[in-house]
């Protein structure tokens, strides 16, 4: 059993350059080490904070610290989702096979149908979020879902396959201002072997 009560930032499942053209080295870099680092750092500085009133029997705001912490966890829970179904450039993208593929020509008709709705999803989050491909076990249907910040307003038991980040630090340094361009850039780098996997864990 893991003992640790903390986080720690995962490694990449690959390197930072191998995810080029689609997303730089520089972009990758920062956006692993800084960003999703900050996730870590902040959720494990409100467990310390928690640790410490707890032993002290002191008093902390709670429902601000518990919005912080689901903020934080959020963060680091789905940039953790997030680079596994990513894949080095050249072994990532094409369409998806297996489980998964029935599952989306079931419910969109098409692959491309799926594609659009989901780059139409990304592409009008609001500020920052999220988009991410959902299944739900009882109807049996993959659902797309936008998450704002990194507050998974997610239906419970619901299963997360896939997650795309469009916080502006995920692209901004590669696109500027031109976030579709990410989003149309990001069907060259989904690892589809991953994203199935995680299908076919749900469904076992
Ligand atoms: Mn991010």
């Amino acid at each position: 059993m893991n003992t640790t009560k903390f986080y720690n930032l995962p490694q990449l499942p690959y390197g930072y350059k191998d995810l080029a053209p689609y997303i730089s080295e520089e972009q990758l870099t920062i956006h692993h080490q800084k960003h999703h680092q900050a996730y870590v750092n902040g959720t494990n500085a409100i467990f310390e904070k928690l640790d410490k009133a707890r032993k002290d029997v002191t008093d902390l705001d709670i429902k601000s610290t518990l919005k912080n912490l689901s903020f934080n966890i959020g963060g680091h829970l789905l940039h953790s989702l997030f680079w596994p179904n990513l894949a080095p450039a050249g072994k990532g993208g094409g369409k998806p096979s297996g489980m998964l593929g029935d599952a989306l020509d079931k419910e969109f008709g098409s692959f491309e149908r799926f594609k659009k709705e989901f780059a139409q999803v990304a592409v009008s989050v609001e500020g920052s979020g999220w988009a991410a491909l959902t299944f739900c076990k009882q109807t049996n249907r993959p659902i797309i879902m936008q998450i704002e910040k990194h507050n998974t307003n997610i239906y419970p038991a619901f299963g997360i396959l896939m997650v795309l980040d469009v916080w502006e630090h995920a692209y901004y340094l590669d696109y500027k201002n031109q976030r579709a361009k990410f989003v149309d850039a990001f069907w060259n780098i989904v690892n589809w072997d991953e994203v199935n996997n995680r299908l076919e864990e749900l469904l076992k």
